[in-house]
């Protein structure tokens, strides 16, 4: 059975030649090159769907529907090192329920004022429910920014293949609240007691806070754009996205278990397997995995005290073959080091 990103090879990567593609399929946002007598400024187009009962439990509030379906579009711009500006709202709905819509539009408007986002169009039909954003940007190139002198001239956007033998990998926050929120609201809409749950009430609200409402990593990620080698959000898994930067930037990585930020919430969510799960395999993360040069320690650092963002050494880039591109090691588990391909099926 051909995975994903088989059949977007296969199928659809039939525009990589064309002339006014920089970016093309296979980042987290795309960029398109505007006009070709003014190069100065590019379009960075990304889009997200979300299904219910697939990307998030059927009859999840309508506010924490709008919540996640734009934030989760927001984080890969945040991997890109991009303001959003503009985004198109394509969705399907099983019914006209105007007390859900009135509160999920009520979230949208709320989140695009604090962000600066104008919703610019979209489609409305009728079937299972379903949301896709398309989200808009626009940067300034490198030739523009130095010609202005301003900001750092060798920053465009953030991609996924830039990591180079003995950067660092570095993670945003913490890790595995995906997984566990996602354990919490199966056993919620389940009607599982709450008292069941080793946390309390207040730590499962922090949980389930993440999952409905993934955070903004905009300002971190524009700051990001003039340090980082390359950089992608984690929204397959930690293991699966550090793959793709594996094998777009034709290197190995190596991740030390010991060093990574695990949840303190997630530790008590689960037992040690279920913990291992959702840390290294589970998605829905939404924090950056990026690399930097070993000499820009310092300039991470700094610009995640500015942001507020906290930022974990959890590995190195270790040299790798183009054949060998998808290769992530994990050390210090269990059962020592291991070193998998192929991390759609892990
Ligand atoms: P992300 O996890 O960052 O949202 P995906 O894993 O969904 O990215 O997709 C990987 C790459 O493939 C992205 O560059 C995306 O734009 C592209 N892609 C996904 N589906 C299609 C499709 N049907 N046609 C063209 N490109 C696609
Ligand atoms: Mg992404």
């Amino acid at each position: 059975m051909p995975g994903e990103f088989d059949i977007i090879n296969r199928y659809f990567r039939f525009s990589d030649q064309s002339d006014s593609v920089v970016l093309g399929i296979g980042d987290d946002a795309a960029v398109m090159e505007l006009s070709k007598a003014d190069i100065s400024r590019r379009l960075v187009v990304a889009t997200d769907t979300l299904l219910e009962g697939v990307h998030f439990p059927a009859g999840m509030a309508a506010k924490h529907v709008a919540s996640r379906a734009l934030m989760v579009n927001v984080s890969d711009f945040s991997a890109m090192g991009v303001r959003p500006k503009w985004f198109t709202l394509a969705l399907a709905l099983p019914a006209i329920d105007e007390a859900w819509l009135a509160e999920f539009s009520a979230k949208l408007k709320e989140l695009c004022e604090n962000l600066n986002l104008a919703l610019v169009g979209g489609d409305t039909v009728r079937g299972p429910l379903s949301i896709t954003l398309t989200m808009m940007g626009d940067i300034k190139t490198r030739e523009a920014k130095a010609a202005e002198k301003v900001g750092e001239a060798n920053s465009e956007v953030l991609t996924r293949k830039g990591a180079k033998p003995g950067d660092d990998v570095w993670v945003t926050n913490t890790l595995g609240r995906g997984g566990a929120a996602l354990k919490l609201l199966e056993g919620e809409l389940a009607a599982t007691t709450r008292s069941a749950s080793p946390l309390s009430r207040n730590e499962h609200e922090q949980l389930l806070a993440h999952f409905y409402q993934p955070e903004c990593l905009l300002d971190f990620g524009d700051k990001l754009a003039g340090i980082a080698s390359s950089a992608i959000d984690i929204s397959d898994g930690l293991l699966a996205d550090a793959g793709h930067i594996a094998k777009q930037s034709a290197v190995a990585i190596d991740i030390d278990w010991n060093k990574l930020p695990v949840n303190s919430l997630v530790k008590k969510a689960g037992n040690h397997e279920e913990v291992s799960r959702w840390v290294l395999s589970h998605g829905d993360e939404y924090q950056l995995l990026f690399t930097a040069p070993e000499a820009k320690r310092q300039n991470v650092v700094e610009i995640a005290k500015q942001c507020g963002v906290q930022c974990t050494l959890i590995g190195s880039v270790e040299v790798g073959s183009v054949e060998e591109g998808e290769s992530v090691g994990v050390s210090g588990m269990d059962d020592n080091v291991k070193t998998i391909a192929g991390y759609q099926h892990f």
